[in-house]
């Protein structure tokens, strides 16, 4: 199967790698896909810094996406600005035909950050439309609208999980990794928070979420309910296989 992440931002993928790095051990494929490149994303710096964010962060999520031989793309909109259009959805329905998008990782429909919401109604909309060759013809058109999971947003946005993925120590390890990838994002974090970065926080969920299923760590998901859409339950890696 070919796994794609679709976020907002380079490192909106922490809140599936967990489940990413089962997928892997399975055997499946990947690519991401975000919609900015991230170029705020050095909110202490100058903004004429901004173009050096974006490279920074490009190069950092590349380095996410080889740990998992993965192509990442980036549909290169402005951080923070993200307004849907025409050319942009049909950017993002070429780009998930020529990844053949199968599954998609997307942010939740209500989320904290703008340009995240906006993402999930862009996925949603543009993974019904891929399958449709009228629609920003390009080659490759996909013979079905990809199955869509969206990810937990945290507490506080109306997020109820019904799916869970549970990983073990050797995971959340290399997912801690992976996070810490994102270096200039972690130097943020530890700014905003006094000392804790991306990956001691995501950890610190995982486990909460695991405590409600008696495993290490967990995450969760909810499936896109629109038709064409919906997910199977078992696009997700099933418990035992604790890794
Ligand atoms: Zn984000």
């Amino acid at each position: 199967m070919k796994y794609v992440c679709v976020f907002a931002h380079p490192d909106d993928e922490m809140r599936c790698l967990g489940t990413l790095l089962r997928l892997r051990d399975a055997g499946h494929e990947f690519a991401f896909v975000t919609i900015t490149t991230g170029d705020k994303g050095l909110p202490y710096h100058p903004p004429e810094e901004q173009q050096r964010a974006a490279e920074i962060r490009t190069v950092e999520m590349q380095e996410v996406a080889a740990y998992f031989d993965a192509e990442y793309v980036s549909l290169a909109r402005e951080d923070g600005f993200v307004i849907e259009d025409a050319e942009l959805r049909a950017d993002l329905i070429r780009t998930l035909r020529r990844v053949g998008a199968e599954i998609v990782f997307t942010h939740w429909t209500t989320d904290y950050n703008p340009d995240h919401v906006l993402t999930a109604k862009l996925v949603t909309d543009s993974a019904l439309l891929a399958p449709l060759s009228s629609f920003a013809p390009s080659p490759g058109v996909l013979a079905h609208a990809p199955r869509i999971w969206y990810v937990d947003p945290g507490p506080g946005h109306g997020f109820e999980a019904t799916h869970f993925v549970a990983f073990g120590p050797e995971h959340a390890q290399r997912k801690a990794e992976l996070i810490r990838s994102h270096r200039s994002q972690m130097d943020v974090m530890r700014e905003l928070s006094g000392g804790e970065d991306y990956a001691d926080q995501m950890a610190e969920q995982d486990r909460f979420t695991g405590r409600r299923l008696l495993v290490d760590h967990a995450e969760s998901f909810r499936p896109c309910l629109t038709e064409r859409r919906i997910p199977w339950p078992s696009d997700l890696p099933a418990h035992p296989g604790l890794v």
